[in-house]
């Protein structure tokens, strides 16, 4: 008897996960936590390997399966307020369209006119990223690729020191060790001493010991890279027309103007 109450309760766990509301869920929790390309690097974060989102991914899931009934009041909540593109009719006209909001490939149909249309909101694939805009002022919908300049470690090198590592893998890396001790440093900043985390300090040292073993120029040569690549992403973030193109706005309908408009992923990467 237990046996089947197990089995019925991992076989709902299961299915909320491949069919239910918490695959978008999990899917956006990956979204949020690999982050886009540019973001991270203005940010100065290191994009997350995708050996760790797997299993970020495998770890949501299965945590979903076992805990169910206790996330999945969250998840609906989630689902309800956020995420535009499956409720829309629920949402004030006000609220829109934005492409934070919206994952991956899809299409965008405006409410007031006939006009529809495919567009990439954000896809990414293991070195290079799509993102979506529109422009400001003709109201075309657009896609920029950034392409990271700098390869990751293989998985089986993740655990080696720089010095171990291929040549061309240590720029990626030390653009790695330099985020982390931003990030430490940040925190550390607006933090009393009193409740700083314990990884933070040793973080700090450590990676710093390790940048020590790499020269200036290389440094600079791995800056004067990363910088010309978000220059060029940054120059193509104009439309044809010269109109600006933008992802913090809400949307519009290109021929209408309408912001009645709703979005139908395809897909997610
Ligand atoms: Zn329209
Ligand atoms: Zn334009």
């Amino acid at each position: 008897m237990i046996a089947i109450i197990i089995g019925i309760y991992l076989i709902v766990g299961i299915s909320l996960v491949a069919f239910g509301p918490a695959k978008q869920n999990i899917s956006n929790e990956i979204q949020k936590t690999h982050g886009s390309p540019l973001v991270n690097a203005l940010k100065g974060r290191a994009t997350v390997p995708e050996s760790k989102m797997i299993l970020l991914r495998v770890m949501l899931s299965l945590g979903f399966v076992l805990l169910w009934p206790v996330m999945l009041s969250g998840v609906l909540k989630e689902n309800a307020g956020t995420y535009n593109e499956q409720k829309p009719k629920e949402l004030p006209d006000l609220e829109g369209l934005r492409f934070q909001l919206m994952g991956g490939y899809g299409t965008v149909s405006c409410g007031k006119c006939e006009f529809s249309e495919k567009l990439t909101s954000f896809t990414h694939g293991r070195r290079s990223s799509n993102t979506g805009y529109q422009c400001q002022t003709c109201g075309k919908f657009a896609s920029r690729g950034y392409r990271q300049p700098f390869i990751d470690s293989d998985d089986s090198d993740y655990d080696k020191s720089i010095l171990e590592l291929p040549p061309e893998e240590r720029p990626s890396r030390i653009e790695h060790l330099q985020s982390m001790i931003r990030l430490c440093e940040g925190q550390m900043e607006k933090t009393p001493k009193g409740e700083w985390l314990p990884t933070w300090e040793p973080t700090v040292t450590k990676n710093r010991q390790e940048l020590s073993a790499v020269s200036e120029e290389e440094l600079a040569q791995i800056k004067g890279i990363r910088d010309q690549v978000d220059a060029a992403y940054k120059a193509s973030l104009f439309c044809e027309c010269g109109g600006i193109l933008d992802r913090e706005q809400v949307l519009f309908c290109p021929r209408c103007r309408s912001t009645k408009l709703s979005y139908k992923m395809k897909y997610i990467t």
